[in-house]
């Protein structure tokens, strides 16, 4: 099956019982059992529940995984990931990792005693420099935000086996629609379903595909446990974003295309990045590992004033948070995201008070080009 038609026909669809096309939203909790002990596979919905395993089942497909597991957030899918670790284990970590991977890992993991160090992992000497005995897996952002800085996932997964280490691969901005990094050699996916997959804005939510039964046998155990689990108004609504994906991604990038083609022409623009780019740092490996290069861009304008200048005068892009979502939404990562970044270490990253950092919907680019123009002239 090809990956637009696993999105609408893979894992679970509608209902034998009553031929509806959709997948029932189970609304419940328990489970009737014949007798005690014996029940239909549901006993109760922190443990298991028909349309978060309808989810799971489709992600694990898209991803070619062996298993996979749906969380209430992102967040809660890579802490629950991350109790696969145990105390005085140590996790190499991509630098430029989400803001919230980094403030769990340094203000709630590190009180455990999981041990981190991060490193410039589009640089594979420097992830081999930091492997310690006890560094126990290789967590990777690629593409990153909001430089887009990319990885090599096939180096990481010769170094992962070499050091027998998981890797463990936040997908999200790439989505499994461009990127499946189980097939370049990971052994966990995990993914902020609260952004493209979602799609829409409406639910926060986060995924994980596994591939292999053991550690799909354990992460089940901790999602059982720890209970950080995605309910199932929220499971029914990515499936429904999940059928789209494919179709959302592709005018995603087409629009994305078109805007970078304008921003590259634009006096104000200094630098721009997109892995789309020849001359982009990573462009030959992004080409290589993924299909496609997203809808993400960041563009420097300067200076701070600037930047508000753009932000203050846009109309159709949103000045927001988050990402990936059918309407286009724009930030300034120094003053939003990355806030929390000292300002020096902002500088060293990059990331000026003139970055203008762009999720590109699906609406007509001409407007969406309109709209830049304008704003900043
Ligand atoms: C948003 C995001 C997360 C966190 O996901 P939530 O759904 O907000 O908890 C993790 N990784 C990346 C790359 C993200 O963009």
């Amino acid at each position: 099956m090809k990956k637009k038609t696993k999105m609408v026909h893979g894992g679970i669809t509608g209902d034998e019982r009553t031929g509806a096309v959709s997948v029932p939203i189970y609304q419940v909790s328990t489970y009737k059992q014949e007798a005690a002990g014996k029940h239909t596979g549901y006993e109760y919905s922190r443990t298991g529940n028909p349309t978060r395993h309808a989810l799971e089942t489709v992600i694990a497909e898209l991803e070619n995984g062996k298993a996979g597991f749906a969380f209430g957030s992102g967040m809660a899918a890579i802490t629950s990931v991350m109790m696969l670790m145990n105390t005085g284990d140590h996790v190499v970590m991509t630098d430029d990792v989400y803001g919230g991977s980094y403030r769990l890992t340094t203000k709630v993991l590190n009180r455990f005693n999981l041990d981190h160090t991060f490193v410039d992992t589009s640089d594979s000497e420097k992830v081999k420099a930091a492997i310690k005995p006890n560094t126990k897996a290789l967590f990777i952002e690629t593409p990153t935000n909001p430089l887009l800085k990319v990885t090599d996932l096939k180096q990481m997964s010769e170094i992962a086996k070499e050091n027998n280490l998981l890797l463990i691969v936040d997908n999200t901005f790439a989505t499994p629609y461009w990127q499946t990094p189980l097939d370049l050699g990971a052994d966990i996916v995990v993914h902020s379903a609260t952004k493209y997959i979602g799609g829409h804005s409406d639910v926060v939510s986060g995924l994980v595909a596994v591939n292999s039964e053991k550690i799909a046998e354990d992460l089940h155990f901790i999602q059982n446990s720890v209970g950080g689990v995605l309910g199932p108004q929220d499971s029914w609504l990515l499936m429904r974003g999940i059928k789209t994906l494919g179709l959302r991604m592709e005018a995603i990038e087409k629009n994305t295309h078109t805007l970078v083609a304008f921003l590259e022409n634009h006096p104000q623009v200094e630098t721009i990045y997109y892995p789309g780019r020849p001359d982009h740092k990573g462009h030959d490996i992004a080409k290589q590992q993924a299909t496609g290069f997203g809808g993400m861009i960041s563009f420097d304008v300067g200076s701070g004033e600037k930047a508000d200048q753009v932000l203050s005068r846009v109309k159709y892009f949103t000045l927001a948070e988050s990402l990936g979502a059918v309407e286009s939404l724009i930030s300034i990562p120094a003053k939003m995201t990355h806030a929390s970044i000292p300002w020096e270490r902002r500088q060293e990253l990059g990331i000026t008070d003139g970055l203008i950092r762009l999720s590109v919907g699906i609406e007509d680019s001409e407007d969406l080009i309109e709209d830049l123009k304008q704003a900043m002239e």
